[in-house]
């Protein structure tokens, strides 16, 4: 056991509260966008807390949490895997991701979301293919994230001009499989304009490849922004989990 302690520890009823209240925005949200709450996943981001919160939330129905760095990430997924074998919730990876940790991430990731230049599509694509990494032989999700800052590459993201060759690189990979799009509002803007940006290139590739249907969009402060653009996916830390100390 790695803390969780009972199921109702003090800890534990905060993270329901606090879950129960994005629950109830995501619904107002689709109720607003007049769509279905099944049509988007709630993935929440334990970056920075300890596997014992990961634990907690699945114990409180979570199917799918999302790291952004490996190092931390790698350890958590090993002791909530240890904690709860197949109950273990789908790892998403999120955040800006270096060629030499694509081994890694491949022991442990369901989906990687952040895939935005062809090296890292080429180390991925090796490290899903290797036995020894994945023995389930299953290929591993990929997005490919969309730079919607004008210059690009300010918190990651391919520049929009590349995305398509990147989403044919990705579907031709034996290892991978690709299941859509993802972005981060830029700080600064409204995330409605970004947003809508970000759906003009889901229409292109979706000419491309019908079947990748992900957006993975909105997180804390704008998923109500995301879900009337049309996400599918959104990734929400401190709502749930609380604030962070700032990073680095
Ligand atoms: C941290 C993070 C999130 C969650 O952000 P919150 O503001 O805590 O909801 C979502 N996406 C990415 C890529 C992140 O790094």
């Amino acid at each position: 056991m790695i803390g969780a302690d009972s199921p109702d520890d003090e800890r534990t009823r905060e993270l329901a509260v606090n879950l129960a209240e994005v629950e109830r925005r995501v619904q107002a949200a689709c109720d607003a966008a007049g769509r279905r709450r099944s049509e988007v996943r709630l993935i929440v981001v334990t970056k920075t807390f300890p596997a014992a919160d990961v634990v907690r939330l699945a114990g409180l129905g979570v199917s799918d949490v999302g790291e952004n760095r490996d190092q931390e990430a790698a350890g958590k997924a090993r002791q909530v895997r240890a904690d709860l074998g197949d109950r273990s919730p789908r790892w998403h990876f999120v955040g800006q991701l270096q060629r030499n940790k694509a081994r890694s991430v491949a022991r442990y990731a369901d989906v990687v979301h952040s895939v935005d230049r062809l090296p890292l599509v080429q180390a991925l694509d090796r490290a899903a293919q290797d036995p020894q990494l994945r023995p389930d032989g299953h290929t591993l999700g990929i997005l490919v994230q969309v730079g919607l800052e004008p210059d690009a590459t300010g918190r990651g993201g391919a520049a929009v001009d590349s995305v398509r060759g990147l989403a044919d690189a990705v579907a031709s990979a034996e290892g991978l499989e690709l299941l859509g799009l993802m972005a981060v509002a830029p700080l600064g803007e409204d995330p409605a304009a970004a947003f809508d940006r970000l759906m003009d290139i889901v229409g292109q590739v979706a000419q491309d490849h019908p079947a990748a249907t992900w957006v993975s969009a909105g997180m804390s402060g704008d998923l109500e922004a995301a879900v009337a653009a049309g996400a599918t996916h959104l990734r929400v830390g401190r709502a749930v989990l609380g604030s962070r100390p700032p990073l680095r």
